[in-house]
């Protein structure tokens, strides 16, 4: 691993400052570092859209960024609270079981003691060529992406373009189907970005992911309360039964009257290079008994769907796992 500076930030303000100072050299901000520095950096994942940090600034020293905070109208949670803290707190079971649910499936009990939810959420790309130190893609910075010539079978089905990536975070999925926002601080001041258009595609800027400048992080998420009653569902598949990134995943938050759809989300992870809302499965549902319209509804993400070359099975994966997570949200 090649060498770098670390910093501790105390406060928000100094984590901001660090970056200024910072700004001309190639920085990034850390989590857990079970990517950053046990993945990315470890193992020479670089090109020349992608240099190595030079210098990290470590956030899980900032007291404000590491608690979960229930109140009237909404949930915050910072930054730097671990996964198992996510899956560890009752009040958060109750008020949002999609969210312990997902937190819950991410990777292994070691990884979620010191994963943290921004860590999670910006974390970087599994492609494999992606993380293999001889394939200087688009995402990196090259001229070419492999996934196209080569083993595609775990790449995207929806939304691929120049680069077919599927994004990694299982959080995110949960947090786009609760409607969350990203709350951010930089250089340039702070913002809030929905997680509707937090997550960026490959047309946009194939060397990122989300929305956020090199001199910005985020700080932390926002949920609103979901209207009471709402039904919840996810659903993981994984190739092994170990810890392992979705194959397919399905969060669904949705209200009901009777057995007819009012409102609601319906997200996918494992399909998209962003946690991919499935608006065509929701505008089937709306207004609609549930249980009668489940299979046309769920069979509607095949006229999104547009596979590779060996990965085609995903979109009968994803059809059958909408279907299931959303009669197991209702109770059937
Ligand atoms: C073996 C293994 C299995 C895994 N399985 C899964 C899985 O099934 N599902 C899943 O979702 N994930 C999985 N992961 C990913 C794991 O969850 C992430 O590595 C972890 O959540 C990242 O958290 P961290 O705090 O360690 O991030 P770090 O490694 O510290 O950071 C990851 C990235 O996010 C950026 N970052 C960190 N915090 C912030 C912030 N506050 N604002 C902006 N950017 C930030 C960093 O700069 C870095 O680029 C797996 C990882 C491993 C190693
Ligand atoms: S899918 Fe994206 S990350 Fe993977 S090889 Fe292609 S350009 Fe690179």
């Amino acid at each position: 691993m090649r060498g770098f500076e670390l910093y501790d930030a105390g406060t928000v303000k100094e984590a901001v400052d660090l970056l200024q100072k910072h700004g001309s050299r190639t920085v990034k901000v850390l989590g857990g570092g079970s990517d950053l520095v046990g993945g990315v950096m470890k193992d020479w994942v670089q090109g020349k859209g992608m240099p190595l940090p030079e210098v990290l600034i470590d956030l899980t020293t900032i007291k404000d960024l590491a608690t979960i905070k229930l109140d009237g109208g909404s949930t915050t949670i910072g930054a730097v609270v671990t996964l198992q803290e996510i899956v560890d707190n009752d009040e958060l079971k109750k008020r949002l079981p999609l969210l312990t649910q997902a937190a819950e499936s991410v990777a292994s009990p070691l990884i979620r003691n010191f994963g943290t939810l921004g860590g999670n959420v910006n974390q970087r790309p599994r492609c494999w060529f992606f993380r293999g130190e001889d394939f200087n893609c688009y995402k990196k910075g090259g001229d070419f992406c492999y996934a196209v010539t080569g083993d595609n079978r775990y790449h995207a089905i929806i939304g691929g373009e120049l680069c077919y990536i599927v994004h990694p975070s299982d959080t995110s999925v949960a947090l786009l189907a609760l409607n969350a926002k990203a709350k951010i601080a930089g250089v340039g001041g702070d913002r809030d970005v929905a997680f509707d258009n937090y997550f960026i595609g490959p047309r946009e800027d194939v060397l990122r992911e989300n929305v956020l400048k090199p001199n910005e992080f985020m700080t932390h998420v926002e949920i609103p309360n979901p209207a009471s009653g709402t039904k919840f569902g996810w659903t993981k598949l994984k190739d092994r039964q170990v810890y392992d990134f979705a194959l397919i995943s399905v969060a669904a938050a949705f209200t009901v009257d009777g057995g007819t759809w009012k409102d609601g989300r319906v997200t996918l992870g494992g399909v998209a290079p962003v946690p991919y809302r499935a608006k065509v499965v929701e505008d089937a549902l709306k207004g609609k008994n549930i249980k009668d319209t489940i299979k046309t509804a769920a069979a509607q993400i095949r006229t999104v769907a547009r596979p590779m070359s060996v990965n085609a099975y995903k979109v009968d994966l994803a059809q059958g796992l909408i279907e299931r997570t959303i009669m197991e949200a209702l109770g059937n």
